[in-house]
């Protein structure tokens, strides 16, 4: 049996999965942690709902865990794991942490980045990356979202720090940056194999050239304009940095198969699964929506592209996420089959109303926009809530 769980994370992700190892002993994955704590609904993920659920899972202390994993730096996605590296790092015998990570998977910003250019002076590299993280320097950013994301890169570099302090810095068994290479084979943990998918090698590529252009500039302000376009590029396609080094994995497993995308760009999901030359039906069974359900990275092709059994989206209404465009497309594309939409939220309400395709009625809810899909296109796709009560959203593949 093979068990996925889309926690409350709010904005954020944390998932926890579950298979049958080789010697038939359940194995526990954690990926993603969760955003910091949102002080208007008093929820703070790891404290709150990560921990407790891992408490109702098991009452060992402390938990192993067969691979922790954050697939990028963004807060909604590192916070809470930050927050348990934190305490590992503090851990002692007598007083362990909740968890014990057998492997962790993360692509530490300076490797992600590559080596400064040449030439280039320690202290003018410091500062420059000192800038992206300090409010202080960064009079063109005054939006709370920017500010945030500036202020992952410390959050990144803190984690890698506590990684390496705990010896799970590495990437095991990849020794290296966890990244789409043609010709990599599958990577066995525990019985899952594992096909990554992204970062994409070019990407990564194309964000060191400009990572080194933008150091090269040759005084501060210049530089600094150039770093923050690169963190919160103008664009209205998510290409911020971050989001394009998420880590994504096809996980196969128990006979089943999971697509885990973190908050990457769905086109460039496509384009790795064909340089990759895995199967043109790319069919799953459970596809964990990317950022979490926004339509720019939820594309037409994306979405038409991959045939999934359950649909998995993790968000709060933060951002407007899930975007219903992208709740109607699914509906639209994948209706008549007999597929589950899987939210982690149900009381969500958009900045404005939505017109729906079909049949032109506004919706400004999306319970409302749900009903109003299911009697526009009919159709075997159901819905699954998390409940009020419960830490979790459920799929459970027997
Ligand atoms: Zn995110």
């Amino acid at each position: 049996m093979l068990i996925l769980e889309a926690l409350n994370a709010l904005a954020g992700d944390c998932l926890l999965l579950r298979y049958p190892g080789p010697d038939g002993n359940e194995r526990l994955w954690l990926i993603d942690g969760g955003p910091k704590t949102n002080n208007k609904k008093g929820i703070t993920v790891w404290k709150d709902v990560l921990l407790p659920r891992l408490r109702q899972l098991s009452p060992k202390v402390p938990l192993p865990i067969a691979l922790g994993m954050v697939s990028h730096i963004d807060d909604d996605h590192i916070n809470g794991i930050q927050k348990i590296t934190q305490a590992l790092t503090a851990a002692t015998p007598a007083k362990p942490a909740a968890v014990k990570f057998q492997r962790f998977w993360f692509n530490a910003f300076d490797q992600l980045v590559g080596p400064k250019p040449q030439g280039l002076s320690a202290e003018t590299e410091a500062a420059s990356v000192q800038s992206l993280v300090s409010t202080q320097n960064l009079p063109n950013v005054d939006d709370e979202l920017a500010q945030a994301v500036m202020e992952s890169v410390s959050q990144g570099n803190a984690l890698a720090a506590d990684l390496r302090t705990l010896k799970l810095d590495g990437n095991v068994p990849i020794r290296g940056l966890i990244q789409a290479k043609p010709g990599q084979p599958a990577i066995d943990i525990e019985g899952a194999k594992v096909t990554i998918l992204g970062p994409r090698r070019d990407r990564l590529e194309k964000l060191r050239q400009d990572w080194q252009a933008a150091l090269k500039h040759p005084d501060k302000a210049s530089r600094q304009a150039a770093l923050q376009e690169l963190f919160l590029p103008a664009s209205q396609q998510d290409k911020s940095v971050p989001n394009l080094s998420s880590i994504v994995l096809l996980v196969r497993v128990a006979k089943r198969s999971l697509l885990l995308t973190g908050d990457a760009h769905g086109d460039d999901i496509v384009a790795a699964w064909k340089e990759l030359g895995l199967p043109r039906q790319a069919k799953l069974d459970v596809l964990k929506m990317p950022h979490h359900g926004s339509i720019r990275n939820g594309t037409q092709q994306f979405l038409g592209f991959f045939q999934a059994n359950h649909y998995v989206i993790s968000a709060d209404g933060l951002h407007d996420n899930p975007d219903p465009p992208m709740v109607e497309a699914l509906v639209k594309m994948h209706g008549q089959r007999a597929i589950v939409l899987h939210f982690t939220n149900e009381d969500i309400t958009w900045s404005k109303a939505y017109k729906i395709e079909k049949n032109g009625k506004k919706v400004k809810k999306l319970r409302d926009l749900l009903a109003e899909l299911k009697s526009a296109y009919g159709g075997s796709w159901t819905t699954n809530m998390r409940k009020s009560t419960e830490h979790s959203v459920i799929i459970n593949l027997p």
